[in-house]
């Protein structure tokens, strides 16, 4: 491996119409985890990339596999599995935006609650790249309407989700599986054992890349929390939209019922909210997604399950309603803020109960969050 670093896109050497498209993505320069990721997965080796969330791993892989697309042949040569719905679905709209100036690449997101039989009819007019959820994956496997003999790249995207979530199983025998002498790429926000384990025993001598800082959580992300009685939560919340005029937030909450439950409220009380839960209906969840990232909705609220991975772009801030059980959610959730360079608002309301699980995330992260002062009535009419 070269030890260069590179600043600009053009001195990775890539082809034309991927640069044309990068230009038009408002892509100026690659991010840490791109300079030092798409050489090593140009050049052939089995590569393990590790980055925090929102710094740009997706086209860190995208790009290399798109380089590598044959398209005078119609069979699959690249499968990216990704933990959920809506991740497959962003993965497969950045690699459209990538490939806008290539021509006849084609590429295909497969995942459950979708129409089975409009997946196998699209598969079978040939597909390139699929960008799949395990589960949905192994069901075409099982139906043989996938087929995997000329894959040439296996992607595994935010493992640690996937892993989470309970694919380890769909995943190693989905990697059993593939051709002996593919190119396998692993990508994580963060690297755990049964990571470790995995990669032992599919990947093949890999190239570690490894972007990663000493805080957990990006700094671009102005962390702050606010003490308050649980009954009080939503009208605290109300005043932190209006005062810091949020258009576009992210609420998180640990429960479904939490969630109706607060959306039913911001409704009673003007704000256009909607939530998204793991027991909403795939096309529920599509528009619901849709109107939020078109702007009809100004506040999205969701379980930490659902909002996996999303990607909104210009995401003002997120709330945290509940302290997470977990403290790697907080850095899953605030990570959709402040993402690609942009600030943004990472507020906790936190319960006196709550309190001890502000702490663990605060040693945790090695990051202070600052106390903030709830707005009162007059700061908001001024
Ligand atoms: P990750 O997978 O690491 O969480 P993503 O690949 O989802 O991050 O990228 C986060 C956001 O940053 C996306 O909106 C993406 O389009 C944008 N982005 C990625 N790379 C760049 C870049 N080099 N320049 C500007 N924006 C970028
Ligand atoms: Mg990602």
């Amino acid at each position: 491996m070269t030890t260069e670093t590179f600043q600009t896109f053009e001195e990775l050497g890539l082809n034309e119409n991927i640069l044309k498209a990068l230009q038009e993505m408002g892509f100026e320069k690659p991010s840490p985890i791109q300079a030092q990721g798409i050489p090593a997965v140009l050049q052939g080796s089995d590569v393990i990339g590790q980055a925090q969330t929102g710094t740009g791993k997706t086209a860190a892989f995208g790009i290399p596999v798109l380089e590598r697309i044959d398209t005078s042949s119609n069979a699959v040569q690249a499968l990216i599995l990704c933990p959920t719905r809506e991740l497959a679905v962003q993965v497969s709209e950045e690699l459209g935006r990538l490939s806008k100036f290539m021509r006849g690449v084609r590429i295909e997101a497969i995942y459950g609650g979708d129409s089975i039989d409009r997946q196998i009819r699209s598969l079978k007019k040939g597909v390139h790249i699929v960008v799949g959820t395990p589960g949905r994956v192994m069901d075409h496997m099982e139906r043989r309407t996938l087929k995997f003999d000329e894959v040439r790249m296996m992607v595994l995207d935010e493992a640690d989700e996937m892993l989470d979530m309970g694919f380890r199983e769909d995943i190693e025998s989905i990697l059993a599986d593939m051709p002996e002498d593919r190119q396998t790429i692993l990508f994580s926000a963060t690297m755990s054992k049964p990571i470790m384990s995995i990669t032992k025993r599919f990947l093949n001598d890999p190239t570690l890349i490894k972007v990663v800082r000493n805080e957990l959580t990006n700094q671009n992300i102005e962390q702050v929390y606010f003490e308050v009685k649980p009954q009080a939560k939503v009208e605290v919340m109300t005043r932190l939209i209006d005062m810091h005029h949020i258009k576009s937030l992210l609420v998180f909450c640990n429960t479904k019922r939490k969630v109706d439950e607060i959306v039913e409220d911001l409704q009673l009380r003007g704000y256009a909210s909607e939530g998204i839960h793991g027991d909403l209906r795939q096309q529920q969840r599509s528009n619901v997604m849709s109107k939020f990232k078109a702007g009809v909705t100004t506040i999205l609220v969701a379980t930490d399950v659902a909002a996996r991975g999303i990607d909104v772009s210009g995401l003002d801030g997120v709330i945290n309603y509940d302290i997470p059980m977990d403290e790697e959610y907080y850095v899953h959730r605030i990570g959709r803020t402040g993402r690609a360079g942009m600030s943004g608002k990472a507020f906790s309301l936190v319960a006196r109960d709550e309190k001890y699980r502000l702490k663990s995330i605060e040693s945790y992260t090695k990051v202070k969050i600052e106390k903030g002062v709830i707005p009162s009535f007059e700061d908001i009419v001024g």
